[in-house]
């Protein structure tokens, strides 16, 4: 089995992947963390960017992530940018109500979103794998539910009869952009 140390800041990371993968791919957490600049200006970038740097400091395979929402009416806010969006209000309550405060004159299809998470498996400088995952929904006009983390409130998932993400924590478990990524992953180390 391939193993991989994560390039993440994130302790609780590693063990959501290693449950999503299943067992495909071990992930182990880095024992010190690297500050890489994630300034590329796609998804595949970033996680790439910090895939290779893990690789390269610790002469070790690695994986990376980077995801985040990308919203149809606001193409330069979020995006790769989601976790910088509107700094001067750190806490993600606001930061929705910001949102939908911007968002307040757009409906329909033009308030449509989708999170996306693009996983980066960097195994050496001539062998680097990627894998995406998305899911698909709408900026809601208020904030609901209470489970989850980051825009997960104002999310209202497609195919879910309106509910917004933070109202379904186990469908998110199974169904979401990281664990979509995750098994397409397994789908490639399993063969
Ligand atoms: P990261 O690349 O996983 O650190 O995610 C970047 C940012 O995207 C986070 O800080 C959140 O604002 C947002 N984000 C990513 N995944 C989720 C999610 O599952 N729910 C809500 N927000 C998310």
């Amino acid at each position: 089995m391939h193993e991989f140390i994560l390039g993440s800041s994130n302790p609780h990371k590693a063990d959501e992947l290693n449950e999503l993968l299943g067992g495909a791919a071990k992930i182990k957490p880095a024992s010190e963390k690297l500050k890489v600049v994630e300034d590329a200006d796609t998804f595949e970038g970033n996680a790439f960017k910090k895939a290779k740097a893990y690789h390269d400091f610790f002469k070790s395979p690695a994986l990376a992530d980077d995801s985040g929402l990308v919203v149809k009416a606001l193409p330069n806010l979020l995006g790769v940018k989601s976790a910088r969006f509107a700094p001067e209000l750190p806490d993600y309550r606001d930061k929705n109500l910001k949102l939908i405060e911007l968002m307040k004159d757009f409906k329909g299809e033009d308030r449509s979103a989708y999170f996306i998470c693009n996983l980066c498996f960097y195994l050496s400088e001539s062998e680097v794998y990627f894998f995406e995952g998305r899911v698909n929904g709408t900026i809601g006009h208020e904030l609901k539910g209470d489970k989850g983390f980051g825009y997960d409130p104002i999310f209202v998932q497609d195919g879910l009869e309106g509910k917004h993400l933070a109202e379904v924590s186990e469908w998110k478990m199974k169904n979401s952009h990281r664990a979509r990524a995750c098994r397409e992953a397994v789908k490639f180390f399993q063969n």
